[in-house]
């Protein structure tokens, strides 16, 4: 396979940075083909502005949408985008990597979300009618492709659970999974976490970078987060709300968009969880 890595940690040395470097080993003896983002070592331009459409007429006012899906069409967006489109559409499997912050990926993460994802890339994409909604949620230009998550972060498993106070991880990770992933077509494999990492030793490293190599061997047979299409036949077009036989009256929230209510893969080892 083909393997995509974006990482996002402003430091070298950190944590991340080494659990990156134990994947990327492991990837790569075990035969993939790994290309890796280093956002802060690239100096990549987190926010979307005007300067991501250099051919937009300077009086005109700055519609992102449109401005990106003619940049798309014309091949127009800038150097920069346009490489990391071409590095998505050789990766046979994405990975993005980051620290949780504030809930969810650091701001450059989501600038290289925002600015890569261009329209008619990863959203605009397919017909968009009273009978069809674009190509989207299982289907677009990622279809066929997987992604995941290895996300550190500083609290504990406890807190992240059904009862946490954070609120439970699939519920907090699910604007990814589900909106940035799953949406322009990806199979999303569950995330690889590590809780408490801030008190991570030597020991309790080895541990994380030993299930992090048993995680990198399986991705290829991993049973992927179990989320519905789009265009399966279980939502209305064009409401897209989920059809009422296939939910209890009254139920509600993220767990709705899975065909089963189960956590996706509990059969592999996962010695951080
Ligand atoms: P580092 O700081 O680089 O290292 C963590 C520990 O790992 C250190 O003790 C280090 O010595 C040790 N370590 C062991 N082996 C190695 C090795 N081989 N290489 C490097 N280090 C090693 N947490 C939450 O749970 N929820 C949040 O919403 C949240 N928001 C945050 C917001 C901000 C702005 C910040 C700064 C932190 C936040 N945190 C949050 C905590 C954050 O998720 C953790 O600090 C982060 O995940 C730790 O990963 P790191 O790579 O930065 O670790």
């Amino acid at each position: 396979m083909n393997v995509l890595i974006v990482h996002a940690h402003p430091e070298p040395r950190s944590l991340g940075a080494a659990l990156r470097d134990v994947a990327i080993a492991e990837l790569t003896a075990e035969g993939h083909a790994v290309e890796l983002s280093d956002l802060h070592a690239m100096g990549w331009k987190a926010v979307m502005d005007r300067a991501d459409f250099p051919a937009l007429d300077p009086g005109a006012r700055l519609r992102v949408p449109s401005a990106s899906g003619q940049a798309m069409a014309t091949a127009t967006l800038t150097e920069d985008v346009a490489a990391e489109q071409e590095k998505l559409r050789r990766a046979d499997l994405l990975i993005l990597q980051f620290p949780l912050w504030w809930f969810t990926m650091p701001a450059i993460l989501k600038g290289w979300v925002d600015r890569v994802y261009a329209h008619g890339f990863a959203y605009g994409v397919g017909e968009h009618s009273d009978r069809r909604w674009g190509d989207r949620y299982g289907e677009g230009t990622f279809a066929g492709k997987r992604a995941m998550l290895i996300v550190t972060a500083g609290g504990w498993e406890t807190h992240y659970s059904a009862r946490g106070i954070n609120g439970p991880i699939e519920d907090l990770l699910f604007p990814i999974h589900h909106g940035i992933l799953h949406y322009p077509g990806y199979d999303v494999l569950p995330p690889f976490l590590v809780y408490r990492a801030d008190r991570l030793d030597e020991a309790g490293f080895e541990e994380v970078a030993e299930g992090l190599r048993q995680r990198m061997r399986c991705l290829e047979s991993l049973r992927p987060i179990p989320f519905r299409r789009q265009n399966g036949g279980d939502y209305l077009i064009p409401e897209l709300t989920l059809r009422a036989d296939l939910a209890a009256p009254g139920a509600a929230g993220f767990a709705l968009h899975l065909t089963t209510a189960d956590r996706p893969d509990d059969s592999v080892p996962d010695p951080t969880r």
